[in-house]
């Protein structure tokens, strides 16, 4: 198909990097951070002021309001880059419209009162933040940019980079935010690519698990790494040792941090192994995955199952613009397809399949079976006994563009 050659999509992507500011620099952040919440609690005061008052307030006005006082009431204001005010009204503006997206579900009686976000006053300490924007005006259109290991800020100047950007694309903004562990950068990439068109039709399986993180229908298994399997017990033992500690004590303070920092590995490695199968996944041109139920699953597992979910999140972000770019289209498979009981030989469904089997064999045509091969395997026939997937319904790494289909 010649002409699909010439389409070009665009995308926005994101990506988080951690910093080495100087001294100097930390305390720069440090102040942009404290005028982006200042400004936040100010806007959020004065937004009860007005409604109490029997007022409209709204995010346009409120920054308004603002610039004309800001120059004589709060002149300091304008030494950190003025996109740290403005985008903090920006962000309670947001808080304001998912309260009242809240109220709206409450209100048809979906959503239970302690449930509503509220917008709250910020302290200091927790998720610091503030943005610098490459908005529209020319005059900022490379305010923010890198050169592979740093990037360069308005007002600070260059600031020193762990690693480059992993986007190739216009840099729209960066989130300078502070963890317990230091300062990071989050990019938002708007990236234009063409789709690769494909002819081939060959089709791989995935099964998410936590033995495997993944088992595939070609057969092979991707395990954690080592050092992660290691930090998952560390990571028990530290947060039982938190539980302990007095409130309010420098102890407690400490396990925190520690406890922080180890979260921060621990994601890292996983982000790092999710790259690795979601590059690979991407030589083939249907990519078959189930669709968990993430929410049931967050609500009642220990630590680590936890931080497997997130994973989960991590892999489908991943995969979705990447499947996009290299051309696969990305299926998947409605929950109650009972892919684990299914026979992938036969197709008979062994109903008496309890969690704990992790091999077994089929009573009617006698394969045995390994528990998360034969499931990989379901998933990748399940797309090609579909009609849709003949066609190509085109993926284009958008969350809505999905190709999703019933269970059989
Ligand atoms: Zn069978």
């Amino acid at each position: 198909m010649a002409h699909s050659r010439s389409i070009v999509v665009s995308m926005r992507l994101a990506h988080r990097v951690r910093l080495d500011p100087t001294p100097a620099q930390q305390e720069y952040f440090r102040r942009a951070c404290g005028v982006a919440r200042f400004v936040y609690n100010w806007a959020l005061a004065e937004w009860q002021r007005q409604y109490a008052a029997g007022g409209k307030p709204s995010e346009a006005a409120l920054r308004k309001q603002l610039n004309a006082l800001k120059g004589k009431q709060y002149p300091w204001m304008r030494e950190v880059t003025k996109n740290a005010p403005q985008q903090a009204v920006k962000n309670l503006g947001r808080a304001y419209a998912n309260f009242f997206e809240d109220l709206a579900k409450h209100r048809r009686g979906e959503l239970p009162w302690k449930r509503l976000r509220f917008p709250t006053f910020k302290k200091k300490g927790r998720h610091d933040s503030f943005r610098a924007d490459n908005g529209p005006d020319k005059h900022h259109a490379d305010a923010v940019r890198t050169d592979g290991k740093r990037v360069r800020l308005p007002i600070v100047g260059w600031v020193a980079m762990r690693e480059g950007v992993r986007f190739a694309g216009r840099i729209l903004s960066a989130t300078i935010s502070r963890t317990a562990d230091g300062w990071y950068a989050s990019f938002a990439i708007e990236m234009e690519y063409q789709p690769d068109p494909r002819s081939d039709d060959t089709v791989i399986g995935v099964d998410l698990g936590i033995t495997a993180l993944a088992t595939l229908s070609d057969g092979s298994k991707v395990f954690a790494p080592k050092p992660l399997r290691r930090y998952l017990q560390k990571l028990k033992r530290l947060s039982r040792s938190l539980a302990r500690k007095q409130r309010g004590s420098c102890n407690r303070a400490k396990a925190k941090t520690k406890l922080a920092r180890l979260y921060r590995r621990i994601a890292d490695i996983r982000t790092d192994v999710l790259h690795k199968l979601t590059t690979s996944l991407t030589q083939y041109r249907t990519i078959v995955i189930e669709d968990l139920n993430v929410a049931g699953m967050l609500a009642n597992r220990t630590l680590a199952r936890a931080i497997a979910d997130v994973g989960f999140f991590e892999f489908r972000r991943q995969l979705q613009y990447k499947a996009a770019m290299a051309g696969s289209t990305i299926v998947v498979v409605d929950r109650w397809f009972p892919s684990s009981k299914l026979c992938s030989a036969c197709g008979a469904k062994n109903d008496a399949l309890m969690l704990s089997e992790r091999m077994w064999t089929c009573a009617a045509c006698g394969t045995s079976h390994d528990r998360d091969v034969n499931a990989a395997r379901n998933l990748a026939r399940y797309a090609d006994s579909s009609p849709a997937s003949a066609c190509g319904a085109e993926g284009t790494g958008r969350e809505d563009d999905f190709a999703v289909k019933p269970a059989a």
